[in-house]
């Protein structure tokens, strides 16, 4: 444990602002005492760069599952306040805006898909196509696509992918207002026009699941979820905006650098830092983009989720409706949103950045529907695809982070290193010996994503759970997998 770390809590750590120079406030990590041992030191300095920037409130945090990543670290959360010159920084949303992960459940139980797993994986593995460039089978022009990413996931369901209960469970019903495709460069066009329905490469994933008897922690919150029965089989996909989102980051980051010091005079200590005030022309302009970004993500998930439903109603002769195929939720985890929070007693308006950190509204939330009002807002996290991943919901506390989670285990191991400890081909038979049947678009891709590069997600979930950030409801099993 480094000697310039405040023990806060069990789970909660600060670096004042005395650490660096220009820090404006001090930043918090969040980790038990073991995830905190073993973190990342690349951290450290990310997240007190993120605390000089303008307009940050309170705290720069960065969540359990926190590591290494461009600028911010992945699982960093910055609230910046809008009114007193508040900056928005594609760092601290990602490459790939709305990145996220979706749920959804089955009426089937293990015993009737174990015959069926193999089948199963290899036809969803050729409906959603997985790899870099990978193009998909909604044929779209330029000018459609345009329409997409200003509507998102209400495109689909009035073109027929997918039901108009499910838009009841994205965030903001899967279309941001306010995205403004007259935003959005041609070259982003043109990479994202033909990946509607695809998954992307690296870690992106589409996983069959079990809810095992011993891991339903909460009967009753499980079933008020979706998730009532022992061994209920669930689906968990994870995948964002392709390479339109990357371009779009890409465009901003290039017109943010040339006016943020000339023009507005913000000086930052790391270029990957990029940003602009976000009530400047150029600051809102990004964010009317990065809402393009979000909507194209949501869309695509949307599509996807229509396979899995086709897919499964082929293989199991039976309608996606008399298979129970409802969404649990949505959730978005690369994105900056303007909300209202409570600080010191008053309401402002802040625009939150959670990159690689999930939003986990508490009950009686704005946002989080209907049907989960009482229970706060679904939380979706992955943990790795040998291990586990995790469904929790929002709590009342989760006010110390804006109401924010983690949303994976996070790695622990660079890319190069895994390809160098594990071999792919391997590691497939090893996992289909354990159960876990695996198609992927590239063997070196696969070594990358074994669970061993990553946390122990029981770890990250325990702490966010401890800190008061999110409440744990069902831990999931992987049975079938498709790597991107
Ligand atoms: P991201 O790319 O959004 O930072 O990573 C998302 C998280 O998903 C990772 O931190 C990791 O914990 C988790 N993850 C990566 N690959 C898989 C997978 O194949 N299956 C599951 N269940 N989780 C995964
Ligand atoms: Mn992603
Ligand atoms: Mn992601």
């Amino acid at each position: 444990i480094k000697e310039f770390l405040e023990r806060i809590s069990d789970t909660v750590w600060e670096i004042p602002v005395s650490y660096k120079e220009g820090m404006r406030v001090p930043a918090r990590i969040y980790g038990t005492e073991k995830i905190i041992a073993e973190l990342d030191e690349a951290v450290y300095d990310q997240v007190t760069n993120v605390a000089t920037l303008p307009g940050i409130t309170k705290y720069a945090l960065c969540m359990p599952d926190g590591h290494f990543g461009y600028g911010f670290p992945i699982g960093g959360v910055a609230a910046m306040d809008v009114e007193q010159g508040g900056v928005i920084s594609p760092g601290g949303i990602g490459f790939d805006i709305n990145c996220g992960m979706r749920l959804l459940v089955t009426n089937l139980t293990y015993d009737e898909v174990k015959p069926h797993i193999k089948n199963i994986v290899d036809r969803l593995y050729e409906r959603v196509p997985a790899g870099v460039g990978s193009r998909g089978f909604v044929k779209l022009s330029r000018n459609d696509f345009r329409e997409v990413v200003e509507e998102g996931a209400q495109w689909c369901v009035r073109n027929g992918y997918g039901w108009e209960e499910d838009l009841e469970l994205m965030e903001e019903n899967g279309c941001l207002q306010g995205a403004d495709s007259a935003k959005i460069s041609d070259k982003a066009i043109d990479r994202g026009f033909n990946q509607i329905g695809t998954l992307g490469s690296g870690n992106h994933y589409l996983e069959i699941q079990v809810a095992k008897e011993e891991n339903i922690f909460d009967p009753e919150l499980a079933a008020r979820l979706g998730i009532f029965m022992p061994n209920q089989v669930v689906v968990m996909f994870h995948c964002g905006s392709r390479g339109f989102g990357h371009q779009v980051a890409t465009d901003y980051l290039q017109i943010f650098l040339k006016v943020m010091e000339s023009k507005y005079g913000i000086k930052i200590l790391d270029r990957e830092l990029a940003c602009a005030p976000f009530n400047s022309p150029e600051g809102q302009a990004y964010f009317a983009a990065m809402k393009c970004g979000i909507n194209m993500s949501f869309a695509n998930r949307q599509v996807i989720l229509h396979r899995i439903r086709e897919v499964f109603s082929d293989i199991f002769k039976k309608s996606p409706e008399k298979l129970g195929m409802h969404m649990v939720y949505d959730v978005a985890h690369n994105t900056a949103k303007l909300e209202r929070h409570i600080i010191d007693g008053k309401e402002r308006s802040l625009l939150v950045h959670r990159k690689g950190a999930t939003r986990a509204f508490g009950p009686g939330m704005g946002d989080v529907p209907e049907r989960y009002k009482d229970i706060g807002q679904p939380v979706i996290i992955g943990g790795s695809m040998e291990t586990g991943s995790y469904l929790l919901v929002g709590v009342p506390s989760g006010d110390q982070t804006f109401f924010s989670t983690a949303h994976g285990s996070g790695r622990t191991m660079s890319r190069t290193k895994a390809r160098k400890t594990w071999r792919g081909d391997k590691l497939l038979k090893d996992m289909e010996s354990r159960g876990i049947y695996v198609r992927s678009t590239s063997m070196p891709g696969l070594a990358e994503e074994a669970g061993g590069a990553y946390k122990d997600i029981d770890d990250v979930i325990e702490a966010a759970e401890l800190a008061g950030i999110s409440k744990k409801v069902v831990r999931l099993t992987p049975i079938g997998n498709i790597k991107g």
